[in-house]
């Protein structure tokens, strides 16, 4: 199973979801660093697969937390651009959501802002199509790429991930700030939720805080845990205000 991250908000602390991030665990040896093998694994034709798995561990890890009543709201995977590329992706997507009786809604699926702005017609009408059967799309490391503002308001997204540079600079960097209130404020104008990746510590999540920005991610929140840690974080947390 992938391991799985908490998303929470900015000021309430309620969580809204995880990330799952997968992992390459060796017995009696030190794990290999996602970013490698991701690399590697879009090398050696393999990312597809990889992708395709994730999802399904991740649907199939929801689906038991909904009939154990275990509150997560919704799960959010890393997509690579080649498994946006295939065609048969948003009915792939569809048939794990009907095998696990998930609503599309608990899916949040994330693409980096390169793959969202390449303009491949069969990569648009992939997007198209899931925004269609009612996924969630997220833009991972906003702020990293070439964002071209004229697509991302012709983009079916409901969430931008503020790339975490930006946040471990917000301390000490007046630039980090000025350029993170900047996507803050691209995020209000056009109705998206941002979700401050990477927050490490207590001085972040008060900057952030102040700054309007909505969601949280980062070891200050939590460290990606295995299924059944994350249940038991979620045991801890004290019950949302009334
Ligand atoms: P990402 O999608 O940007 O994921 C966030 C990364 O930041 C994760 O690294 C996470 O463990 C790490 N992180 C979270 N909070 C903090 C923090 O407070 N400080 C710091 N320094 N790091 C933090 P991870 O798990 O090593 O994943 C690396 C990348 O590999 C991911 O970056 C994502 O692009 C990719 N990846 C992971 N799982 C998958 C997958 O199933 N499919 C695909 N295509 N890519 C994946
Ligand atoms: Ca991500
Ligand atoms: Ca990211």
């Amino acid at each position: 199973r992938p391991l799985d991250q908490p998303v929470v908000g900015a000021v309430t602390e309620e969580v809204v979801g995880f990330e799952a991030l997968i992992r390459w665990i060796r017995p009696g040896k030190p794990p290999i660093p996602t970013d490698a093998f991701i690399a590697l694994a879009e090398e050696c034709g393999l990312i597809d697969e990889l992708g395709r798995w994730t999802l399904e561990e991740a649907c199939t890890q929801m689906a038991d937390w909904r009939r154990r009543g275990v509150p997560v709201p919704r799960v959010s995977v890393n997509l690579s651009a080649i498994n946006f590329e295939q065609q048969d992706l948003p009915a792939f997507i569809g048939n794990v959501l009907g095998k696990c009786g998930l609503s599309p809604d608990e899916l949040m699926v994330e693409v980096t802002e390169s793959v969202m702005l390449a303009q491949k017609p069969e990569v648009l009408a992939n997007i198209d199509a899931i925004h269609r059967m009612g996924v969630h799309l997220s833009i991972d490391d906003f702020g990293t790429g070439y964002s071209s503002l004229s697509h991302l308001h012709r983009l079916p997204v409901s969430e931008l991930k503020l790339d975490m540079s930006f946040v471990h600079d917000l301390e000490h960097s007046e630039s980090a700030r000025a350029l993170t209130t900047s996507i803050l404020r691209i995020g209000e104008s056009l109705s998206l939720k941002v979700v401050a990746e990477g927050v490490e510590n207590a001085a972040q999540r008060a900057v952030l805080a102040s700054l309007d920005c909505d969601l949280l991610q980062g070891y200050y929140v939590s460290r990606p845990l295995s299924p059944h840690s994350l249940e038991r974080w979620i045991s801890l947390q004290p019950p949302p205000a009334a």
